[in-house]
């Protein structure tokens, strides 16, 4: 017999990237209703109410991220939780995709996950706890036509994760990722037709809410989930089911 899981504590310095909107911002609210204290970052530096700090960061900017984990963990003490949820895209076709469209979502949506993934895990390591989940996404799974480079990025957000969760298991730090589908929000409501046509893929019929997501981040940095790292969980109504 193994004991239940001990309460998750309440209190937890948790960092959220890419909080002002979107699906980050509602992880943010998440985990500050949870009583937890959240440093929220995004490049325009705006984030839910009741957020412990609010920080403007380029997560793409190496030198930005180390200094705001500096910033942080002076104030707030070691990271228990990071969300890297920063992302962008420049859809197009890969054949036409420019030099600049490439780069731009590589260095946001991958480079800029394993920067503030190392920053964190520095604090982490030292504390010999911390959970830290990546935003992934189904792309990579399902092959989206005219997102190569963020189904590129996604991907290689798995294999960071995954190599990531062995090189600190040993300390009791977990690493996840999870893999929205489609969730409404400023990315996809550009998206029109395309994104009516993919929300009738939708098993359960319907686009997720950002809040779908992030009661899904919240229960992998829960006690409940300490014995989960390596792992992909899909938030996706079903979309990919099986890939
Ligand atoms: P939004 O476009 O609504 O929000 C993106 C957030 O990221 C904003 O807070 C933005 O703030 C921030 N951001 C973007 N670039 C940077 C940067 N270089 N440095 C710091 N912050 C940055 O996106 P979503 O909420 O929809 O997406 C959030 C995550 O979920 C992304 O990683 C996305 O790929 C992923 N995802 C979303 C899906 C969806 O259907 N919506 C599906 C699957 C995955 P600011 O502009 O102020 O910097």
């Amino acid at each position: 017999m193994t004991p239940d899981a001990p309460a998750t504590p309440t209190g937890r310095h948790v960092i959220v990237t890419g909080a002002s909107r979107g699906i980050g911002a509602a992880v943010a609210a998440h985990f500050v209703a949870l009583g937890d204290r959240v440093v929220a970052w995004s490049r325009g530096g705006s984030a839910p109410e009741g957020c412990a700090r609010t920080l403007s960061v380029d997560v793409a900017d190496a030198d930005q991220v180390n200094e705001a984990v500096r910033t942080a963990t002076a104030e707030l003490g070691p990271v228990d939780v990071l969300v890297a949820n920063a992302g962008i895209t420049r859809d197009g076709l890969a054949m036409r995709m420019s030099d600049e469209q490439w780069r731009d979502v590589l260095a946001t949506d991958l480079d800029g996950a394993f920067y503030c993934a190392r920053a964190a895990l520095a604090s982490m390591v030292r504390a010999r706890r911390g959970s830290l989940i990546f935003i992934g996404s189904v792309s990579p799974f399902m092959g989206v036509p005219g997102q190569a480079n963020y189904a590129a990025a996604k991907a290689g957000l798995v294999g960071l994760a995954r190599s990531l969760a062995k090189e600190v298991a040993s300390r009791s730090i977990t690493v996840n990722v999870v893999a929205p589908g489609l969730i409404d929000t400023d990315m996809t409501a550009a998206l029109g037709q395309a994104g009516a046509d993919l929300s009738a893929l939708i098993p359960l019929g319907r686009a997720g809410s950002p809040a779908d997501v992030a009661g899904a981040v919240g229960f992998l940095a829960s006690n409940q989930a300490r014995y989960i790292t390596g792992a992909v969980l899909s938030v996706d109504g079903g979309l990919a089911m099986g890939l």
